[in-house]
């Protein structure tokens, strides 16, 4: 067994969405009717070029298994089923495997659920985004507030025991949204795990054309930083771990998926635009669903694009993916004076000759990766 190559962990990215939200610059796909079987079909096609990669071919199992989009709820159960239990059968997975599934909360019913356990799924990521209809029809979501709190206890009744919700914070004044509800009714699901994302303006999204047109106005930095403040304030209070920027858990929650992200173990991901990484090498997938269906039937390479990141880049990862998580960053790989800056302005703490940024240093959190590169 290679020492290179500890377990393998693997993304697969389902595009299909009901519709767009507001504001999504993801690779999706807008489908009324879900082309399951074909989706898995070609993900399959693309998993079997996989399997003789040198890459990978002396790894024993999958450590973990994500499956993002788009809206991986929205694939049919049983070729999720299908999916699973092939790669299951072409490689192990190994017995404490994390297998994430990403669900809009429209999707879950107990049915589902119940399949999506029975199909080796352990843990759900519920889109929730926020808790006030108003705001849910602006970002386009299909849901509205009492279906998540329907979709929590189905899932619970069905036997999932860890769960994460997705939030949204920083959105336009004007939508008047209330965060610290929010905050107080996503902790009252009693869920293992939140993400906290702030909103984010994208060029050719819905957003972006009425910011653009005037119709919508960006929140301030200063609103930004509040609602993330409050939010880790928030999560401490309950007795969540903020353990990475955008992440924060129970304990014996943290996300293992992402979590290998952080750490730079190897990953293979499949499906439209998915990225792969193995040590300094990068490759990523076409994006559009249509010609990456066309390639993967063919057989034909699905991949897009791939890189080796030269000796610049990969310290410019490697202090990105310290500083994001409070495993911190061994000081010998900044510039001495660096944390001992940062951390007289709050921005971090040092011990154990480690770098940690603190929740007031993650939101300066590129501007100080830039001052040390
Ligand atoms: S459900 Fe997620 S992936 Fe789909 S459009 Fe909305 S934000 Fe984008």
């Amino acid at each position: 067994m290679s020492d290179y190559l500890p377990l393998v962990h693997l993304y697969i990215h389902v595009p299909f969405c009901a519709r767009r939200c507001s504001y999504c610059d993801f690779a999706i796909a807008v489908r009324r009717e879900v082309p399951s079987q074909q989706f898995v079909d070609a993900g399959l096609a693309e998993w079997r070029t996989w399997q003789a990669h040198p890459a990978w071919i002396d790894s024993p199992s999958l450590a973990t298994i994500y499956l993002g989009g788009g809206t991986p709820s929205h694939l049919d159960a049983g070729q999720l089923d299908r999916l699973i239990s092939t790669i299951a059968g072409e490689r192990a997975i190994d017995p404490d495997a994390e297998i994430t599934l990403e669900a809009n909360p429209e999707d879950v019913t107990h049915a589902n659920a119940t399949a999506w356990l029975a199909a080796g799924v352990n843990r759900i990521s519920l889109g929730v985004q926020s808790f006030d209809d108003a705001v849910l029809t602006w970002m386009h979501r299909v849901h509205d507030a009492a279906a998540v709190s329907s979709a929590m206890s189905m899932l619970r009744s069905a036997g999932f025991t860890n769960v994460s919700v997705d939030l949204i914070f920083a959105l336009p004044e004007a939508l008047q949204r209330d965060w610290a509800r929010d905050l107080d009714m996503a902790l009252a699901l009693e869920p293992e795990h939140l993400s906290l994302y702030g909103l984010t303006i994208e060029e050719g999204t819905p957003l972006g054309r009425w910011t653009a047109r005037g119709e919508s106005m960006p929140s301030p930095d200063e609103r930004y930083a509040a609602e993330y403040l409050a939010a880790h304030r928030a999560l401490a209070a309950a007795g969540f771990e903020h353990y990475e920027v955008s992440n924060a858990g129970r304990e014996g929650h943290r996300a293992s998926h992402n979590s290998a992200y952080w750490r730079r173990a190897p990953f293979i991901g499949l499906g439209p635009s998915a990225h792969s990484g193995f040590g300094s090498r990068r490759s990523w997938n076409v994006r559009e669903w249509a010609q990456y269906q066309r390639l993967a039937d063919a057989h034909a390479t699905v991949r897009a694009e791939e890189e080796t990141l030269n000796a610049e880049q990969l310290r410019l990862e490697e202090l990105y993916l310290g500083l994001r998580t409070t495993e911190g960053l061994a000081s010998e790989l900044l510039p001495a004076t660096a944390g001992v800056a940062w951390a007289a302005s709050g921005w971090a703490e040092v011990a154990d000759g480690r770098v940690r940024l603190t929740p007031e240093g993650w939101l300066r959190l590129d501007a100080l990766v830039r001052s040390v590169a």
